[in-house]
């Protein structure tokens, strides 16, 4: 199926948090776009249903649509506000591919360099960032500006099964070393941790990046009773694989016990859930 790209305007662009992004310390979301087409196999976002501010027709095809909300930077310049904690975004990936052309977040963060809130935090996996580093630039002085970088896995043959349209695993690894020399406080986040060798996986997260490393398992019900969870997909991806002991509590804890070993071991912030959440929204030093 073609990936279908829409544009809508929006009533607001500025969310207040609730729940495990409240808890670490953020105040705001900031989604430009329902929908993400990354589509990862694994994306919780989907399952949150009317809860994401979703439409059927987005759970039901996700992955295959994207919605604009073409008028986000209109609305930030109204909407921001110099205390505010943002992170952008829980609900979709800002630099999804279909962004090459909509060229909407530029606005943003025009919009957010003009009127910069007290910390603004990008949670990305797409490379396309890399467009945008004048900018970047331009707002890491005049806000705490933190990029969470997403790679799941130091393995690309495991990245082609669970997300077969981001990009490759090398590739995300060279955009989060370009962030970091360019002097951008760059994260790597973890999650969900895919099947792996966590030690190789933390090592090249420590050397390519300046921030915390944060982790997260795939989300499973014996651990999390409700809300959101982890896609049925990556459940039958691991079951056909041969992979169903990552989705065991007790081997999840074993794997973050071995990357918070080794990013202590270089004295380094590591965090997972809500506490990994926490350390992204502290103010960068
Ligand atoms: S990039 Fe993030 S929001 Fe987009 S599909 Fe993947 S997990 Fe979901």
């Amino acid at each position: 199926m073609p990936f279908q790209i829409f544009q809508t305007e929006s009533r607001s662009i500025l969310s207040p948090v609730s729940g495990f992004l409240a808890e670490a310390g953020f105040t705001h979301s900031l989604t430009p776009a329902r929908n993400c087409t990354f589509g990862c196999t694994y994306c919780y976002v989907p399952t949150m249903r009317v809860q994401a501010g979703l439409r059927p027709e987005d759970w039901r095809h996700w992955g295959h649509r994207t919605t604009f909300k073409h008028n986000a930077a209109e609305l930030l310049k109204r909407e921001l506000r110099p205390h505010q904690a943002i992170y952008c975004s829980p609900l979709t990936d800002p630099y999804q591919p279909a962004e090459a052309d909509e060229g909407l977040f530029r606005g943003v963060l025009e919009a957010v360099a003009a009127n910069p809130p007290r910390v603004f935090v990008i949670q990305t996996r797409g490379p396309l960032i890399v467009r945008d580093l004048d900018l970047l630039r331009i707002l890491a002085e005049r806000t705490s500006l933190r990029v969470s970088f997403s790679i799941t896995t130091d393995r690309d043959e495991v990245r082609r099964i669970f997300e077969p349209h981001c990009a490759p695993i090398p590739e995300r690894w060279q955009t989060a070393e370009a962030l970091t020399a360019a002097g951008i406080e760059t994260s790597i986040a973890m999650a969900p941790i895919l099947p792996c060798d966590p030690e190789a996986l933390v090592a090249r997260a420590l050397a390519c990046s300046s921030g915390p490393i944060v982790a997260d398992p795939f989300h499973v019900r014996a651990v999390k009773r409700s809300g959101a969870t982890t896609r049925e997909a990556a459940f039958g991806i691991c079951a056909h694989h041969g992979w169903s002991e990552w989705l065991d509590p007790d081997f999840q804890r074993s794997i973050l016990c071995r990357i918070a070993a080794a990013a202590s071991a270089a004295g380094r912030d590591f965090g997972y859930g809500p506490g990994g959440f926490g350390l992204l929204a502290r103010e960068v030093l």
